[in-house]
């Protein structure tokens, strides 16, 4: 790097960061704007079963049309929803439309889960367990019809409060599983004590698991560390058949992505669940 080169990269450096604040100032604004109006949308993505063949669930996942920025996805969002507390109205607001989703569903008498993102900051609010309790009670959602995802960074903060909020999610009876599982920067000793009961290997393990033998070997392990813990196994981001016949082969349970489907939004869902084997209540066992 030449020295001519300083100054000028400093200021290509300010501007950035002055970029970055007005962009994060201009999604704030517009963030409060689409709580205040409950603009946000979710997108539904099918888990299905290996076992009996059917979709055991859909996770819930966030979708933002803003009139000036177009769509913004998630990843772009959810940072800035985080640093500046609005995660905490529009996390309330997703829990209350996919409940509400849910229960639509157990009324036409399926038997699958909604799943819930919860961020860390969500997770850790005080409020957090009281809303998810009113939640179910206002929608009158059977609280095992609720998956909570949360990841394992949400562990880094505060072992105990966090094991006491999982403990109260177990005794309404939600269903608790790891997110993005294997990327995370906490030890696995957690999984000694807390009560999950399903592990969501990360598509980055997933994706290229026909060609990349340390992926394989990842997958593998995490299959059966799950299901010598009694919990279940989903992978995410299955793609290609390639995948999807490793995952079978190594006694995977579930499998979300898109070479099943992509996540659906709410009005082709009709569609969609009279086209697809869906687990039903009556087939209950
Ligand atoms: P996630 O919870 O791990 O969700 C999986 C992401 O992978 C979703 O991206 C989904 O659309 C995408 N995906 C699913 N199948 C495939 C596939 O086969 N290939 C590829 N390449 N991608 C696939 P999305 O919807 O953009 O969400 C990104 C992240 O944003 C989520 O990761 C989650 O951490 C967060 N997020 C989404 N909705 C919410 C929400 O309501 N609340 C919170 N707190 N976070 C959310
Ligand atoms: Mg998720
Ligand atoms: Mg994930
Ligand atoms: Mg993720």
């Amino acid at each position: 790097v030449s020295k001519e080169k300083g100054p000028s990269t400093y200021h290509v450096y300010i501007e950035e960061m002055h970029c970055h604040y007005t962009k994060q100032l201009t999604l704030e604004k517009r963030l409060n704007k689409a709580i205040e109006e409950k603009s946000f949308q979710l997108h539904y993505q099918p888990q299905y079963d290996f076992y009996s063949q059917q979709v055991v669930g859909f996770e819930a996942l966030i979708r933002w049309f803003d009139e000036d920025l177009g769509y913004v996805p998630p990843d772009q969002f959810i940072t800035v929803a985080e640093e500046t507390g609005l995660i905490i109205p529009i996390g309330r607001q997703v829990l209350d439309q996919a409940c509400q989703k849910g229960k639509d569903w157990y009324d036409n008498g399926l038997n699958i889960r909604v799943g819930v993102n919860v961020s860390p900051v969500q997770f850790q609010h005080p409020d957090f367990i009281q809303s998810v309790k009113w939640t179910l009670v206002k929608t009158g959602l059977p609280a095992e019809r609720l998956d909570i995802e949360i990841t394992e960074n949400v562990l880094l903060y505060n072992k105990e409060a966090c094991m006491n909020t999982l403990e109260q999610l177990k005794a309404i009876g939600v269903h608790i599983s790891i997110d993005d599982f294997g990327t995370g920067f906490s030890s696995l000793s957690y999984l000694r004590t807390f009560p999950v009961d399903m592990l969501k290997i990360d598509q980055s393990f997933v994706r290229e698991l026909k060609r990349n033998h340390n992926d394989q070997a990842i997958v593998t392990s995490i299959i059966q560390l799950a299901h010598n813990m009694g919990m279940k196994v989903i992978a995410e981001g299955v793609e290609t058949s390639d995948s999807l016949n490793f995952l079978m082969d190594q006694h995977c349970d579930q499998m979300q992505g898109y070479l099943y489907s992509r996540p659906i939004p709410p009005e082709q869902l009709p569609l969609f669940l009279t086209e697809n084997r869906v687990m039903h209540r009556s087939s209950e066992t």
